[in-house]
């Protein structure tokens, strides 16, 4: 928009949720092909999924990066920018179909993080490891107790408040999501 209409008008326009200005966005996953889409900040993901031809059967998506949650459909009404109850709107929009294991995503995502920490906390270090066996173990068909359900809310809870840096800040949302994920998995 720059380009073909310049910076004024860029900057006037507002998306869904009031926010100014236009931002191009990746959206890859389980889509043909991944492509580059401008839309205004604060557009819904539901907004943009209009625009995405081929994206069929999406059930879930990662917004903003690996340190995201994995949201389900009923939040893809939610504008994508900054600030508190927006998704992350750094621009990064994978989308996930419902031939995808979330549980195996989440692992994936796991196995990630463990090899990012820099291993100076215990909820970032030993958390993901923790939580990585207890995800391997729900694949093998092993139900963890209630007790292993807590003990993950608890490091989830401590990761959140003593963490030193925004990845295992984050990482506190993320193991939240996966023993939600987790509990529905085993009601199936
Ligand atoms: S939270 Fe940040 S500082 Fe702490 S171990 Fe993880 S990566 Fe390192």
């Amino acid at each position: 928009m720059i380009l073909t209409e310049g910076s004024g008008k860029w900057a006037s326009v507002k998306g869904e949720s009031g926010e100014q200005g236009v931002k191009i966005y990746n959206v890859m996953g389980d889509i043909p092909k991944p492509l580059w889409i401008e839309f205004p900040v604060g557009t819904t993901l539901q907004t943009i999924l209009k625009e995405v031809q081929d994206a069929k059967d999406i059930i879930a998506a990662e917004v903003g990066g690996a340190t995201e949650v994995l949201i389900s459909k009923d939040q893809f009404n939610k504008p994508i920018g900054f600030g508190r109850g927006k998704l992350n709107g750094v621009g990064s929009i994978v989308l996930i179909s419902k031939k995808r294991d979330l549980l195996r995503l989440y692992h994936e995502k796991m196995e990630f993080m463990e090899e990012e920490s820099c291993t100076q906390c215990v909820p970032c270090r030993d958390g993901s490891k923790r939580m990585n066996v207890f995800l391997q173990d729900l694949m093998k068909g092993k139900k963890p107790g209630k007790d292993s359900f807590d003990c993950m809310k608890l490091v989830a809870e401590a990761a959140e408040l003593t963490a030193i840096c925004a990845h295992g800040k984050a990482l506190g949302s993320l193991y939240k999501n996966i023993l939600k994920t987790a509990q529905k998995y085993q009601k199936k």
